[in-house]
């Protein structure tokens, strides 16, 4: 789950990480209350989640009231590459001497927590690393023992920070640190991170990307779901409950397991398609999970052809197959539906399906997951099967 800047700023002053005094206003008039608040100047910022906000004029600096009433009114309402401007956040001007860049992000391959450090902020981190590899820091920490002030100490004179301003950025890390791990972030990024001509080392931007499988223990994570920018299909699909990530293909997808739904994208991919959806219906395939998954599926106006893929293990192919007949009663579905239906009872299920005097044309079954796929693309080019 991404957050935007103004809920990053606010879970880094939870971790102790300073940041500049402003809040978040959905009205020209709330983001002059807070500049008159907070004091002149003021910056005004665009909430969206996407970078460059700088450059497409969503980040403007306001000298007093008359700016702010200019620039929020221009920046609310604004379209930053396709995403509209509902809030602005309002904070205290920073002067900057120097710009940064920290985060922290999960290794998957090295199994261990990744630092990313360089001297060279303010710009898009991808840009640096293509242009000046060596001017990113990366410090692999091992979850057992953290980092400590003299690892991070370290990890900033090997970046060229500053002597003068190692010791604020490297107690920084170690505060962005405990926010990432204690906080349950996925990524925790500070860019810039920058250095004020008084000394102090402050976070001027937040990139926070929290992990949705520790929900259970962040009850206060609601509030950020509560703004999350979902899409309408997304928003469908967790009023039902379902894990389900909208993509912008044709060919619809629901699976039974994670990975079998990963694998399915890939073979659909493979096979020259594109999938409207991650879509994994876990063990159960019941028919009202079946319902609601063939309804956010057919609420999806590109979806082409649907490619229904179950290796039933504890799930069983016969259940399976009856959800589905069952649903397709419940469902008017505009495209058809290719099944590879494999694992525990597959037979029975099968038979279910041929029983159920649904035509080929609507609904087929294919013996191979790869079979499964190029008819479900075809489907979706128009071709027939
Ligand atoms: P992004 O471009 O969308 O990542 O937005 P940022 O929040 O990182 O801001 C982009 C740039 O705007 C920063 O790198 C700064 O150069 C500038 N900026 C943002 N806030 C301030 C501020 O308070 N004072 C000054 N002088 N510049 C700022
Ligand atoms: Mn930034």
């Amino acid at each position: 789950m991404d957050l935007f800047e103004y809920q990053g700023k606010q879970y880094f002053a939870k971790f102790g990480i300073p940041v500049s005094a402003g809040d978040v206003a959905h009205t020209v008039d709330e983001a002059v209350a807070i500049s008159e608040r907070v004091g002149y100047p003021v910056v005004v910022k665009a909430q969206v989640q996407v970078g460059g906000r700088g450059k497409a004029g969503g980040i403007k600096l306001a000298n007093n009231k008359a700016e702010v009433l200019t620039h929020a009114t221009n920046i609310l309402g604004m379209d930053i590459k396709g995403h509209v401007v509902k809030r602005v956040w309002v904070e205290c001007a920073s002067d900057i001497a120097e710009e940064y860049y920290a985060s922290f992000t999960l290794d998957r391959a090295a199994k261990q927590h990744l630092l990313m450090l360089s001297a060279q902020g303010g710009v898009e981190i991808e840009d640096v690393a293509a242009k000046d590899p060596t001017a990113i820091v990366k410090l692999h920490i091992n979850p057992i023992v953290g980092i400590d002030e003299a690892t991070a100490k370290k990890a900033a004179a090997d970046a060229k920070i500053p002597a003068k301003a190692q010791d604020g950025v490297a107690a920084i890390l170690v505060k962005l640190y405990g926010c990432f791990t204690k906080g349950d972030c996925d990524l925790a990024e500070i860019n810039p991170l920058i250095l004020k001509p008084t000394g102090e080392v402050h976070a001027l931007d937040a990139k926070v990307s929290l992990d949705g499988n520790a929900l259970f223990r962040h009850p206060e994570w609601e509030a950020f779901r509560a703004t999350e920018e979902l899409d309408d299909r997304e928003r469908l699909a967790r009023e039902k409950d379902l894990q389900y990530i909208g993509l912008d293909g044709d060919v619809g997808i629901i699976a039974n397991g994670a990975g079998l739904a990963m694998s399915t994208l890939d073979v659909v991919s493979q096979v020259g398609g594109k999938a409207a959806n991650f879509l994994d219906i876990g063990g159960g395939a019941n028919a009202e999970l079946m319902t609601s998954a063939l309804e956010v599926i057919n609420f999806d106006t590109n979806v082409k052809s649907i490619f229904i893929n179950i290796f039933g293990g504890i799930t069983r192919g016969d259940e399976v197959a009856k959800g589905i007949v069952e649903a397709m009663r419940r469902v008017q579905l505009r495209a058809p539906i290719v099944i590879r239906l494999d694992g525990t009872n597959a037979e029975e299920g099968r038979k279910i399906l041929a029983d159920a005097g649904i035509p080929t044309s609507r609904l087929m079954s294919k013996p191979t997951m790869l079979e499964a796929a190029r008819a479900a693309v075809d489907l979706a080019n128009g071709k027939t099967v």
